[in-house]
């Protein structure tokens, strides 16, 4: 007798980045930055050229809109390209 068990898929939640490579649109400086695990940072000063960089149109922040990985209230909320998500 074969005892099937149905295991729901989980997601883990120790997969939240948070360091995230911002690019900076004006000058294309890169520069690492952590991310506050539950707080979008909404201006963000550019290392390079000193330019006040704002998130893009439907952005929630810098982060989301300039860098690698996306904020992380966006990451656990389950947020991808498709997704509705809106963590602030
Ligand atoms: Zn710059």
């Amino acid at each position: 007798m074969h005892g099937s068990r149905h295991e729901r898929a989980t997601y883990p939640r120790t997969m939240v980045a948070l360091e995230s490579v911002l690019t900076c649109p004006s000058c294309g400086v890169q520069a690492s930055e952590s991310m506050p695990e539950n707080a979008c940072q909404y201006f963000y000063e550019c290392t390079g050229c000193g330019e006040r960089l704002k998130p893009r149109a439907g952005d929630c922040c810098v982060f989301c809109s300039y860098g690698t990985v996306v904020c992380p209230p966006m990451q656990t909320e389950g947020g991808g390209p498709d997704a509705d998500v809106r963590c602030c």
